[in-house]
């Protein structure tokens, strides 16, 4: 088990973002971390240990941008240490993305992309969901997610950020539970309403294959 979060918005996110991973915890706390969009680029910050040790990362100070994901971790696959913590990002780094679940095909998946030469940085079945989200990205996020899903088995609530696309929050939920919540000018997603409730009561649940694009509006 883990816990997301992702926010969209006017708003700084990393804030948000962080209170919203306190909420979430009581669902793991090996290792948490943070990714923002900053000049749309994902910046990532991640360390292993509780929520409390990220608030204190000084390079939280670089995170300013208004969309983000966020995850707290308890790793089923490679050890709970900063590189496999999440976010996990593609090879070029320009999608990044936070993951509760198991991956069950993910080591066919890993031998595919290294014989096409991707180059994996940690030993996550989560890192398979960004490599092969870029191995299919051809300037349309929800194209790749959508092909995506059909090569990836298992149980997953995912929250993805490309930056070529810097105006999008995708969500992804399969057997792992994930809520949308509707603000006025943002909106959120969390495994757990108790991370979006301080923010807005519109809240709705994705069904199981269901996927979310947020924005801003
Ligand atoms: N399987 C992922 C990992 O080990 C996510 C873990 C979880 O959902 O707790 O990083």
């Amino acid at each position: 088990m883990c816990g997301i979060v992702g926010y969209i918005g006017g708003q700084k996110a990393s804030p948000i973002l962080l209170s919203g991973l306190m909420k979430l915890e009581y669902r793991g706390y090996d290792s948490a971390g943070i990714a923002t969009l900053e000049d749309g680029t994902p910046t990532v910050v991640k360390n292993t240990g509780r929520v409390r040790n990220l608030y204190q990362d000084p390079q939280l100070d670089a995170l300013t941008g208004t969309v983000g994901i966020a995850h707290t971790r308890w790793a089923t696959h490679g050890a709970p240490n900063d590189v496999n913590s999440h976010p996990q990002v593609s090879q070029s780094g320009r999608i990044a993305v936070v993951h509760n679940g198991i991956i069950e095909n993910y080591a066919k998946l890993k031998e595919f992309l290294e014989s096409k030469g991707v180059v994996f940085a940690s030993e996550t079945d989560t890192e398979v969901v960004a490599q092969l989200l870029e191995y299919y990205y051809d300037g349309d996020l929800l194209d790749a997610v959508s092909k995506v899903l059909h090569r990836i088995e298992g149980a997953y609530a995912l929250g993805i950020v490309c930056a070529d696309e810097p105006d999008k929050l995708v969500a992804v939920r399969k057997d792992s539970p994930l809520v949308l919540g509707y603000g006025e000018g943002f909106n959120l997603l969390a495994s757990d309403v108790t991370a979006v409730i301080k923010h807005t009561r519109e809240v709705c649940y994705l069904d199981d294959g269901e996927v979310a694009v947020l924005t801003p509006g």
